[in-house]
């Protein structure tokens, strides 16, 4: 398992989305809707394509 990032729609700040997944699930996963607040304060939503992996 392996965190998800995602960089802030506001601030453009990197942050751990919370989410963990399997690399391989989650080429297959559906992921839609899910909200995330960045270290500022910024809620957004944020979908599947928004999510990557930090080596
Ligand atoms: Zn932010």
């Amino acid at each position: 398992m392996s965190m998800l990032y995602v960089k802030c729609k506001t601030c453009k700040l990197e942050f751990a989305s919370g989410m963990n997944f399997d690399k391989k699930s989650f080429e297959t996963a559906i992921l839609r809707g899910n909200y995330h607040t960045c270290p500022k304060g910024h809620t957004r939503q944020y979908e599947k394509k928004d999510y990557y992996f930090k080596e």
